[in-house]
């Protein structure tokens, strides 16, 4: 996905420490020309574009050679130091200072002697804490599960939080409601019941769909172009500059580059045609009181005409001791199994002291 591509080398630079000689080269002057005094490539930095001085086929070997009896920075290709000849078998390499990032066309102000040593110094002290984590870790602590739990983290912390006060409100108003519902018997007023059939024609409808959608036998088609989807569409690149310490007393300066995407409408035809096809075109109803449903005559007109979904509602009225009046619509069977004047036991909502329609039991 990113692109990257290098545009050119350039030395690092450094200050000497000794004699206070700045924007010495981190390349071509391992030692101060005033002082000779080592470089020390961990306070290396990056200079401003202004600054910039290019490296031209320069070998790179890899970041350098640390001498451990001199502190000396070496080139990763020698095998004894240049200063002091100590061999550099366990020489550790030079440290790199963080990348810089700067967004496309705009200028890099630079860096000084002062941005590396605080760089170094950050450096050191996650170090040590890494270290003091690491022998704490191992240290004269029982050697029992790992102490990483969840509860450990703030993030954690804050999930159980909340996860625990969810279940505490939940909890209360579960145990509110189940404490303020009341139970008591209520009288079986009446039966209600109302019944319904559609009647389907078949003829001419109009319907909408996307034009691969419509259906065959359709006819007359009037289409619009209408916003059917989005599609993300490259558009450009977005850029920065980077400068990467190569630990070698130079850096790259290198171009990253990210595709970037635009969101773009995609058209299609909209629809409208006719169609013959089943549509409801009415519903007959029955409705009363008393134990006796039927089913509403419906009058077939001809072939075009059928019969479609039916439907039904089975309704009780209920008187509670109070005087107040209650409805429950119910299975067939359920409905069916009250009778007239019946005393049943029905359960009503603390809250809302509304009758629980699944509680009524003989
Ligand atoms: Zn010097
Ligand atoms: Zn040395």
């Amino acid at each position: 996905m990113t692109r990257r591509e290098e545009e050119g080398r350039y030395q690092m630079l450094w200050d000497c420490p000794a004699c206070g000689a700045e924007k010495l080269l981190g390349l071509d002057h391992r030692f101060c020309p005033a002082c000779g005094s080592p470089q020390d490539p961990e306070l290396r930095y990056f200079p401003s574009d202004d600054d910039k001085v290019a490296v031209d086929d320069h070998p790179y070997h890899g970041a350098d050679k640390v001498c451990p009896a001199c502190d000396t920075p070496n080139s990763a290709a020698s095998d004894f130091c240049e200063a002091c000849g100590s061999p550099l078998d366990d020489a550790a390499a030079a440290k790199q200072r963080q990348r810089k990032v700067t967004a496309e066309g705009e200028r890099f102000d630079g860096e000084s002697g002062s941005d590396a040593k605080r760089e170094a110094r950050e450096r050191k002290q996650a170090a040590k804490e890494a270290r003091l984590r690491e022998m704490q870790g191992v240290g004269p602590e029982p050697a029992g599960p790992p102490k990483k739990s969840f509860g450990n983290s703030k993030l954690g912390m804050a999930c159980f939080s909340i996860i625990a006060l969810a279940l505490g409100i939940g909890m209360v108003f579960c145990c509110l409601s189940w404490l303020w519902s009341t139970t008591s018997d209520v009288t079986v007023q009446g039966h209600e019941w109302e019944r319904t059939i559609q009647v389907e024609a078949y003829g001419p409808t109009t319907k909408r769909a996307w034009r691969n959608e419509v259906p065959a036998g359709a006819r007359d088609l009037r289409c619009t172009q209408e916003k059917r989807s989005t599609k993300r569409v490259k558009d450009g690149e977005e850029c920065k500059t980077v400068r990467e310490d190569k630990g070698d007393g130079t850096f790259a300066q290198i171009q990253e580059c990210k595709p970037k995407y635009r969101k773009e409408p995609v058209y299609d035809d909209r629809c409208r045609y006719t169609i013959d096809t089943w549509s409801v075109t009415r519903t007959e109803e029955a409705k009363g009181q008393g134990l006796e449903p039927r089913w509403p005559t419906v009058q077939i007109r001809g072939t075009q005409e059928r019969e479609g979904r039916r439907n039904a509602v089975y309704r009780v009225r209920l008187l509670d001791e109070d005087g107040q009046q209650h409805t429950c619509d119910l299975s067939e069977a359920r409905w069916r199994g009250l009778k007239p004047n019946q005393k049943i036991e029905a359960t009503f909502g603390g809250l809302t002291g509304a009758i629980d329609c699944s509680s009524l039991s003989p």
